[in-house]
C-alpha cells in the first residue's frame, strides 16, 4: 500500500504575509532531515505539507522520526494513499490500512474531511458509509463518537484520498532559519544543549561556541560537546562550532586577578570573545544556559556584570526555569546521558573557594585591565577551530 506523510503547521498560519516565506523554509528543512533517507517530493497545498517517497523501500518510520524533530509543524500523520479517489477505493483502503489498531480496539469513529468539493459524496456520508464498511470487516467493533478507542481519518485532497489514525504531535516552534542566527555558548552541562533547542524552537538559526582550556581540559571533553550538538542539530540542522582556546586567558586570571572574582572574569572574557566570533559568523544574540541563582555566578548581580561585557544581546531561556524543568527537557531531546559523563569543563578547572555573587562591576573592570585582559581577546578570536556538526548521528 502506498504511503506518504501528511503535516500540519503550527504558528506559521498565524504569519499572515510572510506565510509563504515560513512554509518555503520549512520545506527546506524537512528535506533537508529526510535527503539521505532516500528520494521525495515534498510539496504544499491547502495548508498541508505532504512528504512523498519517490521509492517503495523507503522506510517511513525513519522518515517520520526525523520529522518528527523539525520546528514548525504541529501534527503529523503517516497516511494511505488511496488507489483511486472513488468512495469504493476509500472504503476498501480504510479497514485493511488500520486493521492492525482497529483489531486491537473496542470503539471507533470515523472523521472525513473533503478539502476537494468536487468529490460527489459529502463529509457526512462518507463517515457513515466508511463506518460501516469498516464494521463489515471489524465485526466486534462499535462506534462511539464521543470517546472512541481509534479514530480513523479520511481526507479527500485535490491529488488523491487518504487514510490515517490519529494524527501524532510535531515538535512545535517555527521553523529553524526564520529567526536569524545566533551562537549558543556551549558547554558540556546540562543546560546549555537545552538552552540551544529552546531558541532553535522559536526559529533560531545556531552557531556554536565552546571555550576548552587543554591540557586542564581533555580532547575528549570536546568530542562530548560535538556529540550534544549532534543530539541538538537533529532539531536544529547543520551548524558549525567554534572551539576558542582559553588556556592563556584562564591562566593569566589566576595569575593576576583577586581569587573571588575568577569565575565572574572568566565569564566576561568568554562574552568578549564570544561576542567577536559571532559577528563575524552573522550572528546578532548570544546565547546561554543561565539559570537564576543556580550557582554563585547566576546571581541576578552576577548577571548583570557578565552581560556588560556584551553589547549584543544575550539570550537565557533557562533562566526561569528549576533544574529538574531543564533535566525534564535534556531527556526528550537525548542530551542527559552524554551530558553527566565525567569531562571537566574550562568552567570548573580554576573555581574559587568563594566566588563573589554580588560583583561590583568597577573592581571587576578595574581588575581586567590590571591583568592586561583585553589584549589577549585578539589572539583567542584568531586562533578558533571550526568543526562541522552534521544531522547525522555517525
Ligand atoms: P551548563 O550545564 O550549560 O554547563 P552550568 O549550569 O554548568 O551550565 P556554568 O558552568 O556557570 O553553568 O555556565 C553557564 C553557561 O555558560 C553555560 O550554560 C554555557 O552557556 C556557558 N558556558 C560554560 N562553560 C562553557 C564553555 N566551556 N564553553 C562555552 N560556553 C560555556
Ligand atoms: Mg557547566
Amino acid at each position: 500500500m502506498k504511503e506518504i506523510i501528511l503535516i500540519k503547521l503550527g504558528e506559521i498560519v498565524l504569519k499572515g504575509l510572510n506565510r509563504r516565506q515560513f512554509e518555503d523554509r520549512l520545506i527546506k528543512n524537512i528535506k533537508k532531515t529526510i535527503k539521505h533517507l532516500g528520494d521525495f517530493e515534498v510539496k504544499s497545498a491547502q495548508s498541508t505539507i505532504s512528504v512523498i517517497p519517490q521509492d517503495e523501500f523507503i522506510d517511513l518510520d525513519d522518515v517520520c522520526e526525523r520529522v518528527s524533530k523539525v520546528f514548525g509543524i504541529v501534527t503529523y500523520s503517516r497516511a494511505a494513499v488511496c488507489p483511486e479517489k472513488t468512495l469504493e477505493s476509500v472504503l476498501e483502503t480504510a479497514p485493511e490500512y488500520l486493521s492492525e489498531e482497529l483489531e486491537c480496539a473496542k470503539t471507533f469513529k470515523v472523521e472525513a474531511k473533503r478539502s476537494d468539493k468536487k468529490f460527489p459524496y459529502k463529509s457526512p456520508e462518507i463517515c457513515r458509509e466508511a463506518g460501516a464498511a469498516i464494521l463489515r470487516a471489524h465485526p466486534h467493533l462499535t462506534v462511539d463518537v464521543h470517546n472512541p478507542d481509534v479514530t480513523v481519518h479520511v481526507e479527500i485532497r485535490d491529488f488523491a484520498a487518504y487514510i490515517h489514525g490519529q494524527p501524532l504531535k510535531g515538535a512545535g516552534g517555527i521553523p529553524v532559519g526564520t529567526g536569524g542566527d545566533a551562537a549558543i555558548l556551549i558547554s558540556g552541562g546540562i543546560d546549555s544543549p537545552v538552552a540551544a533547542y529552546m531558541m532553535a524552537k522559536r526559529g533560531v538559526h545556531l552557531t556554536a561556541i565552546h571555550f576548552a582550556s587543554p591540557p586542564y581540559t581533555s580532547e575528549r571533553a570536546e568530542q562530548k560537546v560535538v556529540k550534544l550538538l549532534k543530539k541538538v542539530a537533529q532539531y536544529s540542522g547543520d551548524m558549525n562550532m567554534y572551539t576558542v582556546p582559553f588556556t592563556e586567558i584562564q591562566e593569566a586570571i589566576r595569575k593576576k586577578c583577586p581569587e573571588e572574582l575568577f569565575t565572574i572574569i572568566m565569564r566576561r572574557m568568554m562574552m568578549k570573545i564570544a561576542e567577536r566570533v559571532a559577528a563575524t559568523r552573522r550572528c546578532a544574540a548570544l546565547i546561554t544556559g543561565e539559570s537564576l541563582g543556580q550557582v554563585a555566578s547566576q546571581t541576578i548581580h552576577a548577571i548583570a556584570c557578565t552581560d556588560a561585557a556584551a553589547t549584543m544581546p544575550v539570550f537565557r531561556p533557562l533562566i526561569g526555569m528549576d533544574k529538574q524543568e531543564i533535566i525534564d527537557i535534556s531527556y526528550k531531546i537525548d542530551t542527559f546521558e552524554t551530558s553527566i559523563e565525567p569531562y571537566e569543563d574550562c568552567c570548573t578547572v580554576f573555581t574559587p573557594k568563594h566566588p563573589r555573587t554580588r560583583p561590583v562591576l568597577e573592581y571587576v573592570e578595574r581588575a581586567e585591565r590590571e591583568a592586561e585582559l583585553d589584549s589577549m581577546v585578539d589572539d583567542a578570536v584568531n586562533n578558533v577551530k571550526v568543526t562541522y556538526i552534521n544531522t547525522r548521528e555517525d
